[in-house]
């Protein structure tokens, strides 16, 4: 299938129809934050565990307290002072009460709980022996917290599929798991290619430039939740290139960029031959048609081109989904947005164009228009990035059109927004 020009989607399918999820692995607790959980999770307590108080106040019973206003208040005998973390050995008896903090357990007897802003201490009110007025009837059970409110012993409080976030992690912390399972983020490398590259430190010589793919890419893998592995530059020779690539086996994954073009020294899809599997390399799309795929050693290869935006752009499209893929996640792709767009453009018809822009709300569309424009975020040329660096979209432009003007209404994939957010 290596010659044959295929769409993005067919790319995309032949892509990750070859991914599979990761084994799961245990980690320590605040490690899972924005990971996939591979196991249910159980309780084998009640949250809270014992009935406490939601206020500071007083505990009391609740029929001494009928009537009670601040015209007519009705006076208690202060019994226990219990701060939270202490349980009450006292029981709250007929015509008393308890001094109580927020998060203590409630005493027995008392059934509900009178906050301190509708009371009024009299003598020594604070401290055992003193007296309270109450200026306000109390139900039973105002503000009483009781002990399996929140979770109940035995419930399933997490799911296996479910995304790990802040309020799981406190979650888990409450119920004492200090690891949880969830499936692993992949070992990601990433091998730059060409000769006219030099490291991100050194000042380039006549014809040289800085490799600012491998940074570029490795912040993707990041932001993609993988763990990229920085492997260096290959020359472009097949030695150099083979050497590189042979290391796939020891990642998950292995994403290079720049030598898969039709350039003279373009090596890599001939050393990916020779060591492993070449899939496809010509993708209907642009920028970044040399979008090539295969396998070394088992391990998926993505090959991607080096202009620095093609190889942004092809990572968006088939390698972060694939990350997420091996990370258990079932939503692969970012959310799109329908925009008015507002400028005419143009471009070949032969393939789909992901433009670099800029999508916008706008506050009163016209009757049946979408509520958003796109426009382009800078000049389009793959080798430059500062456009895509100002983009908070890429432009879908499908197939089969060439002249695109102002008012079409066109898909926009969201680079700011991660899947699931609306
Ligand atoms: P290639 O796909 O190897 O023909 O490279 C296409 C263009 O991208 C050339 O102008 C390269 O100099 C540039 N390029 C390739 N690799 C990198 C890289 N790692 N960092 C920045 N630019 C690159
Ligand atoms: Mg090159």
């Amino acid at each position: 299938m290596s010659a044959e020009m295929l769409s993005v989607e067919q790319a995309r399918e032949a892509v990750l129809a070859r991914i599979a999820r990761l084994q799961p692995v245990r980690v320590e607790l605040l490690e899972s934050l924005g990971c996939v959980l591979a196991c249910d999770v159980v309780s084998d307590i009640d949250v809270s565990p014992f009935d406490n108080s939601a206020m500071d106040g007083y505990a009391v019973r609740a029929a001494d307290t009928a009537g009670a206003s601040v015209e007519v208040p009705v006076v208690l005998r202060v019994v226990d002072h219990i701060a939270a973390g202490r349980v009450s050995s006292v029981r709250v008896g007929p015509g008393e009460a308890a001094r109580i903090m927020t998060g203590a357990p409630i005493p027995a007897g008392a059934d509900s709980i009178v906050m301190v802003e509708q009371t009024e201490s009299l003598e020594n009110a604070g401290s055992t022996g003193g007296t309270v007025a109450i200026h306000r009837a109390a139900i039973a059970g105002d503000h009483v917290r009781l002990a399996g409110e929140d979770v109940r012993v035995g419930e399933t409080v997490l799911h296996a599929g479910e995304v790990v976030n802040a309020a799981s992690v406190g979650l888990m912390a409450a119920l004492g798991f200090a690891q949880l399972d969830v499936y692993r983020r992949p070992r990601v490398a990433i091998v730059s290619t060409g000769d006219e590259l030099v490291g991100i430190t050194d000042i380039p010589g006549p014809g040289q430039i800085r490799n600012s793919n491998t940074y570029s890419l490795a912040a993707q893998v990041l932001a993609a939740g993988g763990e990229p592995h920085l492997l260096g530059i290959a020359r472009d020779n097949e030695a150099d290139t083979r050497a590189l690539l042979e290391r796939a086996p020891e990642f998950d994954l292995m994403v290079t960029t720049g030598g898969v073009s039709m350039g003279d020294f373009d090596v890599v899809k001939d050393v990916l031959e020779q060591i492993g599997q070449l899939d496809f390399w010509k993708v209907a799309m642009r920028p970044g048609a040399p979008q090539t795929y295969g396998t070394v050693g088992g391990t998926p290869f993505f090959g991607l081109p080096g202009n620095p935006t093609s190889t942004m752009v092809g990572f968006e499209l088939f390698v972060r989904p694939a990350i997420r893929k091996m990370r258990g996640f079932t939503t692969l792709d970012r959310p799109r947005t329908l925009a008015t767009l507002a400028e005419d453009t143009r471009k070949k018809s032969d393939r789909r164009y992901f433009m670099r822009g800029i999508v916008e709300p706008v506050e009163t569309p016209p009757p049946g228009a979408p509520s958003y424009t796109a426009r382009l975020s800078g000049r389009q040329s793959s080798a430059m990035l500062t456009a895509m660096h100002r983009a908070n979209c890429l432009i879908s432009l499908p197939e089969g059109l060439s002249q695109i003007p102002a008012g079409t209404i066109v898909e926009c994939i969201r680079l700011d927004m991660e899947e699931g957010t609306p």
